[in-house]
């Protein structure tokens, strides 16, 4: 007998105490067919109300790497409010170490931060985990991809009604694929009326273990299904952030790609030898905050899976500057959600010790906050992808196929900033370039204590290489890139008047000055240039969250391309796309 952790929040189990991955076997692999009713798909989608410890998600994957031809593609899309961290995962399922201990290991390899977002996790070449830590009543609406076997395993509907709402049910209805199933643990009358009305034909079956009865069904009105999309050649435009990171996803998701750069790959602001990242505040919970909860946890979990970029995940120290940061700082712990290991207030003796060097006010700590190096991240995300230092001029579709500069592909992503503006299908978009300076200053005695980095409005680094990066400017009427003595005063005078025990210890020797590249309405653009342009696609306008935004949007876009779950909720994809300057 295995037992079963109790959850916190239900005062419920997570399996069945007789044994977990039987349970998970008879109720949710055998309830739906499975493996057979994989049989002869090119790709299959399982979807799940409550990841819990990941104990169906592990079992299926054994079961598909076992019976699935090599070809075969599984999605698994599961929806949690109460993320588990990765090791009470490990804790909780060593039992089956014997059976599904391979498995396990990866999962804690790969699982994401416990950041409220949409997490899509390439587990292998064809195994993908779109992990949505999130209330399911208010992400399932966000979700558009058919789904062919539903795993119904919230907690018993008495204890927790919020899973099985009529929400749930009609998301269910609109996502399911033609003679998608369902399977769940409970009987219960709820449950059989809310199936009904999605369209299912329910059979009452033997339960496991102590449980007498379990619900399957099959769905009779399913209508979901998508024609998946076969494309193999793609040509990305751009060689800075954006476009390395597209060609990076895109290559991983198993395309053939060609990045085309008229200068040197990391020109622009790319080129930075160190770029800081973190999320983008707001009080609350909205797009951008979405947006920024996904990417973050993207960076963080990709940064440490790259060599040779830099990576220091140093952590990064918010000071609460005024009384506007405060009431914003406390509205967002409120209201993002994130696990406190991910991001916590802390007051001003402990911000100092986290800093290393005394801070005058309180602050929002995030951990898993860091610095890269954008130069080197490019390169790492350019490697092993074909470059071709060569401008592209236009772009034009010959019948089935975009032509760039004498070369045919099925697909295009315009990721070249500003340079946008030169195609005849994006000339219309706002986007203005916005000049920023950085500055260098050699650690001193007093200032290499520093070991987080430190923000407020500007931004200072610990010392790398023995240097701190100061940053930075924000001059949209600039667009010189020579380095301007008074910004770099302005740049030590802002750190200093935000740090005052540092004062006369940064002297800055140096600095970079670039373009950034930004939108109208200060977000980034990204996604289907428009319903007129078959496969063309655009990610630009990152601003100075790039590191972050360029990523996730990478994914997106690889998603679209090769018919995987998306990266990020449907509200945010709208958000993001040109069209919304098109209306
Ligand atoms: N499938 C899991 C496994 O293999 O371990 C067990 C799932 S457990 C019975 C139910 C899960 O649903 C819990 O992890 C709980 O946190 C989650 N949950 C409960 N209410 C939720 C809600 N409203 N939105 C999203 N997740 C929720």
């Amino acid at each position: 007998m295995s037992g079963s952790p109790r959850s916190e929040q239900f005062d419920d189990i997570y399996f069945a105490v007789e044994d977990g991955l039987e349970e998970t076997k008879h109720v949710f692999l055998a309830g739906n067919g499975l493996p057979g009713r994989w049989e002869g798909r090119d790709d299959f989608t399982i979807a799940e109300t409550g990841f819990g410890t990941g104990l169906n998600f592990l079992s299926v994957w054994e079961c598909f790497e076992r019976t699935a031809a090599p070809h075969q593609k599984l999605n698994f899309i599961s929806f949690e409010k109460y993320p588990l961290s990765a090791a009470q995962i490990a804790e909780y399922l060593g039992h089956w170490n014997p059976q599904i201990g391979k498995y396990l290991a990866r999962l804690v390899e790969v699982y994401p931060p416990r950041v409220t977002g949409w997490h899509k996790i390439r587990v292998t070449e064809r195994v993908t985990l779109l992990l949505i830590f999130d209330e399911v009543n208010r992400a399932f609406p966000e979700l558009d991809h058919p789904v062919d076997a539903w795993f119904l395993d919230g907690h018993a509907p008495a204890k927790n009604p919020d899973m099985w709402s009529d929400l749930v049910f009609a998301s269910m209805k609109r996502l399911s694929a033609p003679d998608a199933t369902i399977a769940t643990f409970t009987a219960a009358g709820i449950v059989k009326r809310g199936l009904a009305s999605a369209g299912f034909k329910v059979t009452k079956c033997r339960g496991f273990g102590r449980k007498r009865d379990m619900l399957t069904g099959v769905q009779m009105e399913g209508m979901a299904q998508r024609e998946k999309p076969a494309l193999k050649s793609v040509a990305v435009i751009g060689g800075g952030l954006a476009g390395t990171s597209a060609a990076y996803a895109l290559k991983q998701a198993g395309l053939e790609v060609t990045i085309f750069e008229a200068v040197r790959i990391a020109e622009g602001a790319s080129g930075n030898p160190v770029g800081l990242f973190n999320p983008r505040f707001s009080a609350k919970r909205s797009v951008d905050s979405d947006l920024y909860g996904s990417a973050y946890a993207l960076a963080v979990r990709t940064f440490k899976t790259l060599e040779d970029i830099d990576y220091t995940r140093s952590g990064s120290v918010h000071l609460v500057t005024d009384e506007d940061k405060r009431a914003k700082f406390s509205a967002l712990l409120e209201n993002w959600g994130w696990h406190p290991d991910h991001l916590v207030h802390l007051d001003q003796a402990q911000a100092s010790e986290v800093a290393g060097v005394s801070v005058p006010c309180d602050a929002l700590y995030l951990p898993d906050a860091g610095s890269v190096s954008p130069q080197k991240l490019c390169a790492a995300y350019a490697k092993d992808i074909p470059v071709r230092i060569e401008e592209v001029r236009m772009l034009s579709y010959a019948g089935t196929q975009w032509d760039v500069n004498g070369n045919l592909f099925d697909a295009v992503v315009i990721a070249n900033g500003a340079e946008c503006l030169k195609f005849a299908q994006t000339r219309d978009l706002p986007v203005s370039t916005v000049r920023g300076q950085i500055s260098y200053a050699p650690a001193t005695p007093v200032t290499e204590k520093l070991k987080t980095n430190l923000c407020y409005g500007g931004y200072c680094s610990p010392a790398l290489g023995g240097v701190h990066v100061i940053g930075s400017t924000f001059q949209p009427w600039l667009t010189e890139t020579s380095l301007r003595e008074e910004d770099h005063e302005r740049i030590v005078s802002g750190f200093e008047a935000a740090v005052p025990a540092l004062a006369g210890e940064m002297r800055v020797e140096g600095g970079r000055a670039a373009l950034r590249v930004a939108s109208k309405d200060r977000s980034s653009i990204g996604g289907r240039v428009g319903a007129e342009f078959p496969h063309l696609y655009i990610s630009t306008a990152h601003g100075s969250h790039g590191l972050l935004t360029s990523l996730v949007i990478a994914e997106q876009i690889a998603s679209e391309i090769t018919g995987l779950p998306q990266a990020l909720p449907g509200a945010v994809l709208k958000h993001l796309s040109p069209a919304r300057f098109r209306k």
